[in-house]
């Protein structure tokens, strides 16, 4: 196996550093990732995170997962482990680049592309074609924040497998969007799916509890580490709508992440701040909520609370 023109043997481990661009003041941007590779052949699967350079609780489930022993001394196959992706968004403590470009919608990438394109052209031209399939770490965007769950589109086979191997608290059923990792994956023959949890800029330790036991668990069910699996039924959720605010105001919920919710249960409020008027959320449908608006003052229109529909 050879990335970036650094060979790495079986049964060894290499840490990479790979050149993206400059910044404007000329200090290299480089993207570093670690490979660790058992004598034994075995599947390659790639672990990610800080594809949106503000979502740390996937960047640091991915290096607590480093900094463990478990990928030291893999029984078989190889794990890439990238923290961070768009290394530009992490160091602005945001989620695109500087020029405002989302990576995850710039693949499969062009070298000679806008710098989300480049970015996203590394990860298509130097791992993609390794890797059998990959889980990429995310969290809620934009004051949102979501329960610990797992996402793979239906058509993705693979996916659904390793989804149910990961063992998230929430299983979802979500569609491919164009331009995105998953998609340029399922393009080249491969599968990622997602995992989400927490929310941007805020680390969130049940949601990094939970990436790290399902990467134990997933590795574990390949033999690739000698672990034992822990299984807790995920509930699996077949769709999913947001509720939308009525009102503009002070948004108080009323129930939170991974709570059932019942058909026109009261879930929240929209407070005038002057009380000359309050609106009622309800939920539209029995599920569960899967991510929720923690941003206290809203607009008539703002996403509220996402809700989870089991079968
Ligand atoms: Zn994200």
């Amino acid at each position: 196996m050879e990335i970036n023109g650094v060979e790495i043997p079986k049964g060894s481990n290499r840490f990479i550093e790979m050149d993206v661009a400059r910044l404007p003041s000329g200090t290299l941007i480089q993207m570093p990732i670690h490979v660790f590779r058992a004598k034994e052949e075995g599947p390659c699967i790639l672990l990610s995170g800080g594809l949106h350079g503000d979502e740390v609780n996937g960047i640091e489930a991915v290096r607590r997962v480093v900094e463990s022993k478990m990928l030291k001394k893999l029984l078989k196959g190889t794990v890439i482990a990238l923290p961070i992706i768009n290394v530009y968004g992490f160091i602005h403590f945001s989620r695109d680049v500087p020029d405002g470009k989302d990576v995850n919608r710039s693949f499969p990438g062009n070298p000679e592309g806008s710098l989300a394109s480049i970015v996203a052209w590394q990860i298509t031209h130097h791992l993609l074609p390794h890797i059998d399939y990959g889980i990429d770490f995310h969290t809620g965007g934009a004051s949102r924040t979501n329960f610990p769950q797992i996402r793979f589109a239906k058509e993705d086979e693979l996916g659904q497998k390793v989804a149910e191997r990961f063992n998230a608290p929430f299983t979802l059923n979500s569609g491919l969007i164009s331009g995105s990792l998953r998609a340029a994956a399922k393009d080249l023959g491969k599968s990622v799916i997602v995992f989400e949890g927490g929310e941007s800029l805020r680390l969130d330790e049940k949601s990094i509890m939970a990436s790290i036991r399902g990467i134990e668990n997933v590795l574990a069910s390949e033999g690739m580490i000698d672990k034992k699996i822990r299984f807790k039924k995920s509930i699996y959720m077949i769709d999913s709508s947001w509720v939308r605010a009525d009102a503009s105001g002070m948004f108080v919920f009323k129930k939170t992440a991974g709570q059932k919710v019942k058909q026109n249960e009261i879930i929240g409020y929209v407070h005038s701040p002057y009380n000359t008027y309050r609106v009622k959320v309800a939920s539209p449908i029995d599920g569960y909520i899967i991510g929720h608006n923690n941003f206290p003052l809203v607009h008539k229109g703002d996403a509220l609370f996402h809700i989870g529909m089991v079968e």
